[in-house]
């Protein structure tokens, strides 16, 4: 693939510059890291498995009419995506109790939420990512009271979708974060999904068990992250049944 310069590296991702102008390259790494990157690991597949996730659920939320950044996958770890300016936000959005509002509120974990909860953090890791509140979005200058209007469309179109899908392979989608950026068409502005949406990003519930089948797997040692990611796949039926652990991925 005829990608261009590196632009960014995360802990998760590397982003290239794209073919064309206006393109980006992301690269997935095997990298997983928790709690601000105090807690770090390799696992091999992890890359591959988000890679082909983020794709599976970003070509769905196009093809619903909820607009991405996603323009096709690449490779196995490699996919193209449209440029855009990333609103500096961690959107939080939360259908039961887990992980900080648990702790922060006393809600034992997996108790359902009275209605989905949007929380706002800003993305600084010098910071750890503070949950802010909406009035500092607008004061700081962050994005527009617009914007957040039409962020807390998207994230709540993103939720359906995502639960919906979920619970059709007997999941329940506990939280997700997602990242808004803004494409400009033209003198246009529009706000689009960007970033990933893959088991890093959400906490994902077998119905029936309860078993985790997300990133809690490696930041709370609960068993093979990789075995977790590939069962959501293979559930979803991006992998085919019967392959082992070891992430096979269908083109
Ligand atoms: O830790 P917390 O309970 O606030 O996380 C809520 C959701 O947001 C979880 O699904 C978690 O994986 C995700 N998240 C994330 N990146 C962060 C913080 C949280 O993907 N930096």
């Amino acid at each position: 693939m005829a990608r261009g310069k590196k632009i960014y590296e995360g802990k998760a991702k590397i982003l290239f510059e794209g073919p064309e102008p206006g393109t980006i390259v992301q690269y997935f790494k095997d990298d997983a890291t928790a709690f601000n990157a105090e807690k770090k690991d390799v696992i091999d597949g992890k890359g591959a498995l988000n890679n082909r996730l983020s794709e599976y659920f970003m070509t769905g939320l196009n093809q619903i009419g909820v607009p991405t950044h996603f323009l096709k996958r690449l490779n196995m770890r490699e996919q193209l995506v449209r440029s855009c300016e990333i609103i500096p936000l961690e959107v939080i959005v939360r259908n039961f109790a887990a992980g900080s509002i648990s702790k922060r509120m006393g809600i034992e974990e997996g108790t359902q939420l009275p209605r989905p909860i949007v929380e706002y953090s800003y993305k600084d890791d010098s910071l750890g990512d503070p949950l802010v509140p909406e009035e500092y979005i607008a004061a700081f200058g962050w994005a527009s009271q617009q914007d957040m209007d039409d962020v807390l469309g998207l994230a709540l179109r993103v939720n359906d979708f995502l639960s919906g899908v979920m619970y059709g392979v007997g999941i329940k989608l506990i939280d997700f974060k997602i990242e808004i950026g803004r494409v400009y068409d033209g003198d246009f502005q529009r706000l689009v999904v960007a970033d990933e949406i893959s088991p890093d990003s959400c906490r994902l519930w077998d119905m029936e068990t309860g078993q985790k089948l997300d990133k809690d797997v490696f930041r709370r040692d609960l068993g093979n992250l990789t075995d977790a990611y590939a069962e959501v796949a293979r559930r979803l039926g991006v992998m085919p049944k019967g392959t082992g652990p070891k992430p096979t991925l269908v083109n």
